[in-house]
């Protein structure tokens, strides 16, 4: 089912194989129509991950970029209508040659071909393939066609691991395994026997259990792999290891490790393990509510990237969410003063005007109150607005997105996206994935890179600091503005040099108060923290 871990599962076998001396890639399928995750709500698909090329997609995507340590691309997505989509494209080209085009082969062969491709392209060793969804539904039964389809045809060289979860009742006290039988006999009508099973649990696996799953599921006591709860996902590749997990996986495909080592790896570990002081990091949003339940999955890469920094500063990253429309209406100044309960604040991305004019309250008590700040995206959108009201007294400053009358549109619509919104263009549309971004020289930001960069000695300190972030968003810092912004203390540390555009913002006088316009964590690795994250939580730290 969904929510299990499928996704780290897959990152972490990634993982191990990477550390065996092998080149990994990964797969997502997800089994709905959408084309990409860039039209759906937060609340419903957790976090759209972008990837370089622009990929909106889904937020396992990021967890193998983070587990790999790889950029992926759109290569690595497949959805229901990505295949349908290009299979009606070819039967439209004739590229089936005039017969009759069928769900069954055609789809799976689809679905294989797309496999294939990022075989050939990346010219990885291991294709890690994750099918979204639950053994059983209807969904994504075209998807395990195609597995079976693709063993057939490969023999030898494909591996099923079936993740499954073994629920303890509450009443009961029990571990049971009854719904992962149910789980391999559905599989089996598939075509499909697991060779592996990933055991997923609240508590590690015991002896009859692993004993009951082999007999009754059959696969082997050794292929049964206890996958217990963890504080931590970084931990679960160490548990997998502890296992033999890859050494299964190498056996059954008659391979032999080329090396061994997860040394830096088990080194973030114990770091995360024994950093027992706090920061407190707040993050004001409005994604979270689901009923009586409390989403975060939303705001995971942002959430990463704040671990990520604060574990390389040996610090034990605390968030707390704040819903931005506590800090409107009326007692809204009182609610404010407790924004300096934490160490630092974080705005990130989002769309649509609820919670935006409390999420600007929150940037003037951080900017007044010199606490650290970093907006993403809107983030960085609002307390351009922010500042335009009260340091320039640009009196309802705002973006278009939220007002388009008003009389000074500080963040205003970028020009060609005009023409999609009114054709009701949505789907991938907007500015999206990596674009450049030239620092400005002596600025925080560009320090903050500086600093971080591990070939700081290498950067030539008289050219041009050039990076490269990802993008996801139909607005931006109106040009017209940038003067009196700018002569009231503003600094735009960061622009696109192409087009001209403000990419970072920042304010003087300030521990730290910093704007961007991209999405940096979506960028950030356990083992290499974003910049800009990292310089943030240092400041936080010493607040
Ligand atoms: N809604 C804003 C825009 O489209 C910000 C987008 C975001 O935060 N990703 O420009």
């Amino acid at each position: 089912m969904s929510g299990i871990g499928k996704g780290t599962a897959v990152s972490s076998v990634g993982k191990i194989l990477q550390s065996k001396g092998f080149k990994v890639q990964a797969v997502k399928i997800d089994p709905y129509i959408n084309v990409d995750a860039g039209t759906m709500n937060p609340i419903e698909h957790g976090e759209i991950f972008v990837t370089d090329d622009g990929t909106e997609c889904d937020q396992d995507v990021g967890n193998y970029e983070r587990f790999l340590d790889e950029n992926l691309s759109s290569d690595n997505y497949i959805t229901t209508g990505r295949v349908y989509q290009a299979v009606i494209r070819k039967e439209r080209n004739m590229e089936y040659k005039g017969r009759c085009v069928e769900v069954v082969p055609d789809i799976p062969n689809e679905v294989i071909y797309r496999i294939e491709k990022v075989a050939k392209k990346s010219k990885a060793d291991f294709i890690l393939i994750e099918i979204g969804g639950t053994v059983g539904e209807y969904q994504n039964l075209l998807f395990l066609e195609a597995a079976r389809m693709m063993r057939l045809k490969k023999n030898q060289n494909v591996l099923f691991i079936l993740v499954s979860y073994l629920p303890i009742p509450q009443k009961i006290g029990e571990m049971k395994t009854k719904p992962t039988q149910t789980a391999v006999r559905l599989l089996n009508e598939a075509g499909i026997q697991p060779d592996i099973i990933l055991a997923r649990s609240r508590l590690p696996l015991d002896e009859p259990r692993k004993r009951k799953i082999s007999t009754f599921c059959n696969v082997q006591r050794e292929d049964v792999i206890s996958a217990p709860d963890v504080d931590s996902i970084y931990e679960i590749p160490l548990n997998f290891e502890k296992e033999n997990l890859g050494q299964r996986i190498l056996k059954k495909l008659g391979l032999k490790a080329r090396k061994k080592n997860l040394t830096d790896w088990k080194k973030l570990v114990e770091t995360i393990k024994k950093s027992k002081k706090q920061v407190k990091i707040g993050i004001v949003g409005k994604y979270f509510g689901s009923g009586n339940f409390t989403l975060t999955d939303s705001y995971i890469s942002v959430i990463e990237a704040i671990k990520h920094a604060a574990w390389s500063l040996k610090r034990k990253p605390k968030i707390y969410w704040i819903s931005a429309e506590n800090y409107e209406g009326r007692l809204s100044s009182r609610r404010l003063k407790e924004l300096k309960k934490y160490d630092g604040i974080i705005v990130p991305g989002g769309f649509g005007k609820r919670g935006v004019e409390g999420k600007i309250r929150a940037i003037g008590f951080c900017r007044e109150n010199k606490l650290p700040f970093l907006g993403l995206c809107l983030g960085m959108q609002l307390a351009t607005i922010e500042f335009a009201r009260n340091v320039c007294g640009l009196r309802n400053a705002n973006s278009t997105e939220f007002n388009p009358k008003t009389k000074y549109p500080v963040i205003d619509i970028i020009p060609e996206q005009k023409k999609f919104l009114r054709e009701k263009k949505y789907g991938a549309t907007m500015r999206l994935g990596a674009y450049r971004c030239e620092l400005k020289t002596g600025s925080r930001s560009w320090r903050a890179y500086l600093s971080s960069n591990p070939l700081t000695k290498k950067v030539n300190l008289k050219k041009k600091y050039i990076v490269s972030e990802r993008h996801r968003h139909r607005y931006e810092l109106n040009n017209k503005f940038r003067k009196i912004l700018e002569k009231k203390g503003l600094v735009f540390s960061g622009i696109n040099p192409e087009r001209n555009l403000v990419e970072i913002i920042e304010t003087k006088d300030h521990p730290f108060f910093v704007g961007t316009q991209f999405h940096p964590e979506f960028k950030s690795r356990p083992l290499r923290p974003h910049p800009l994250f990292r310089e943030f939580v240092k400041r936080c730290i010493k607040k």
